[in-house]
């Protein structure tokens, strides 16, 4: 059983799919397992703590690879380079892209998209989703700290009193839960909004403020997933009536609201934007997804009247280390539950986590959401 673990091809992508503590692991499990070379540079992993593991780092890693281990999906230029019939374990951005999953099924690969893991108990520690967005709603306030131009804690000194910051966020999920967690910690007022209404006791809880219109709609606004729906035009204009009143007072805006396989709401307004005092910040974790924020671009720090919006891409990736740290055990608690008692690679094509990820298998598209669509 030889896995590969791949350098990522993306330079925007700083993290990677195993550590040396991962590596250990997946030696145990009886696997020979092969590292690109400068795989874990930007995770501050050199190629020589993953041989002092017993990997061995070397440039041929993909060639003959069972298992390949990355962190974004393949492009055709790697996949050249796969074994048919290998598994790939990777997070592959799967809506909206059907070629690529086409090109993946016909260079055989066997492809898991790890963000389609079921949110159930058993797979908490595989959920990707989970431990990137949690690295990014903490790394959202410190890049908004780093553009704001005051502090964030009340400070009381003999020059006179600094005061806390206002921190509004906008989306209580993962990343949301957080970036409240976070900015409390570093002393500001914090405020949050979430559509659903299992969210304010979270927020409560967390020592912030919840703020939203709790209506009927309100009540009943979240599916049996524990997703957010898409809320009526009527709720939406309520709701930024209230939020617009708010945002005027806040120095910083963190939105993190996503709905799954829908663009992201649009929640901040450029009027909103323009409410806001010079010297605020705003940072759209969204951005990839079409944004929370009107205004903000992918990648960029846009400065309008002097209020900031910050976009950044790969939020996650921004502690690169943290987050391959958690990413590489996700991975390996997932690929855990394809090896035998024998050491051997047995994959439970009934297992429902297999099912629930698996895009590509035998060369075609065996996800039933993604299936070409037929003239
Ligand atoms: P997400 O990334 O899909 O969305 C982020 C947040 O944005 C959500 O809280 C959503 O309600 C909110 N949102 C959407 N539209 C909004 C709007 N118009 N205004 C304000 N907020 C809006 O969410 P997530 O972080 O993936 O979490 C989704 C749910 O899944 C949560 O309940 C979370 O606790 C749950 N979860 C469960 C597990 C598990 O293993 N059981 C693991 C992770 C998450």
């Amino acid at each position: 059983m030889k896995i590969a673990v791949a350098k990522e091809l993306d330079p925007a992508e700083p993290r990677v799919a195993a550590t040396p503590d991962t590596v250990k692991k997946l030696k145990a499990l009886g696997a020979d397992v092969a590292v690109e070379p400068g795989a874990g540079i930007k995770s501050g992993i050199p190629d020589a703590d993953f041989t002092a593991v017993g990997a061995t780092v070397s440039a041929d890693a993909l060639k003959d690879a069972d298992v390949v281990f990355k962190v974004k999906r393949p492009e055709a230029s790697e996949l050249a380079k796969y074994k048919r019939g290998a598994l790939v374990l990777a997070i592959m951005d799967p809506y909206g892209n059907d070629a690529a999953l086409k090109s993946m099924a016909d260079a055989g690969v066997v492809a898991f998209a790890m963000e389609l893991m079921p949110r159930i108990t058993r797979a908490q520690v595989m959920d990707v989703l989970s431990s990137q967005a949690n690295l990014a709603g903490y790394r959202a306030v410190i890049d908004a700290a780093e553009s704001f131009g005051r502090a964030m804690p009340m400070m009381m000194t003999a020059a006179g009193t600094v005061p806390a910051a206002k921190v509004f966020i906008m989306g209580v999920g993962v990343a949301g839960l957080q970036a409240i967690a976070t900015a409390r910690r570093l002393g500001a007022i914090v405020t949050a909004t979430d559509v659903r209404p299992a969210t304010k006791e979270q927020v409560e809880s967390l020592g912030a403020k919840f703020l939203a219109v709790e209506d009927e709609e309100f009540k009943n606004a979240q599916t049996a997933g524990g997703y957010a729906k898409e809320m009526s035009k009527e709720y939406q204009a309520k709701q930024a009536a209230l939020t617009a009143e708010h945002i005027k007072k806040q120095d910083i805006v963190i939105t993190t609201a996503l709905i799954p396989g829908r663009p992201a709401p649009r929640l901040v307004t450029a009027e909103m934007v323009k409410s806001m005092k010079p010297g605020s910040v705003l940072v759209d974790l969204a951005v990839e997804r079409g944004g929370n924020v009107e205004g903000a671009k992918p990648g960029e720090v846009v400065e309008i009247d002097g209020v900031k919006i910050v976009g950044y891409t790969n939020v996650a990736g921004r502690i690169a280390a943290s987050a391959s740290g958690l990413y590489a055990r996700n991975l390996l608690s997932f690929f855990e539950t394809m090896v035998n008692k024998e050491k051997a690679l047995a994959v439970n094509w009934e297992d429902e986590l297999v099912k629930a990820t698996a895009l590509t298998r035998d060369g075609a598209v065996v996800h039933p959401n993604f299936q070409p669509k037929t003239a």
